[in-house]
């Protein structure tokens, strides 16, 4: 564990464990469906390539990145689309695959702005949720695991585009926000 992280919340097996029961269930759902799964760029991008693998159907990759947070553990609220995906999703299922679904504004957005164009179905996959901290009426269709209201890093999560490399998910030390 690096000294920047206080506690370890969730281990490298534990996320295999989770990533694996997320992929059974959405295998199972898709099965015979031509699936386009989107990563929301960037802190997505280890479940999201685990979890294409282990589901393992036949399906297409996109790709969107939309800013929300500033540089620092809250969110601004004021979703702007920095990299679209590119195909076209009309009559495809679609499944959103998001890190972490937190106020739910920035997927309350991206959901209905992709559903405007013209799908078979739309829905979400997040390793965490944060219902408690909820403000919009988002809810995942395929959810990891719920975690309290606390600022985590790790597999893909950053605080200032830090420790996204990390293999385990874990909670910083009060200093390293203050620093
Ligand atoms: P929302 O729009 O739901 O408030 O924010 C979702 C995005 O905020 C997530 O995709 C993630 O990038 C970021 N986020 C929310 N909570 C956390 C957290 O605990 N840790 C990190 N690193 N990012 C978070
Ligand atoms: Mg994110």
């Amino acid at each position: 564990m690096i000294d920047d992280v206080e506690r370890i919340l969730y281990t490298e097996d534990q996320i295999n464990n989770m990533c694996d029961e997320l992929a059974d269930k959405i295998r199972k759902d898709y099965s015979g469906r031509e699936l386009i799964f989107v990563c929301m760029l960037k802190g997505s991008v280890l479940f999201f390539s685990d979890l294409v693998r282990k589901v393992g159907l036949p399906c297409r990759l996109e790709f969107m990145e939309v800013s929300s947070y500033g540089s620092g553990t809250v969110s601004t609220g004021k979703i702007n689309i920095k990299k679209d995906i590119g195909c076209d999703i009309a009559g495809k299922d679609v499944l959103i695959v998001e890190d972490i679904v937190d106020t739910g504004n920035t997927l309350f957005y991206i959901k209905d702005y992709l559903e405007g164009r013209s799908p078979a179905s739309v829905k979400i996959c997040t390793l965490f949720d944060k219902p408690l901290r909820r403000q919009k009426p988002v809810s995942a269709d395929y959810s990891g695991c719920v975690v309290d209201d606390q600022f985590i890093v790790g597999f893909g999560l950053d605080y200032d585009e830090r420790y996204r490399y990390l293999p385990y998910v874990g909670v910083l030390r009060p200093e390293v926000y203050s620093s």
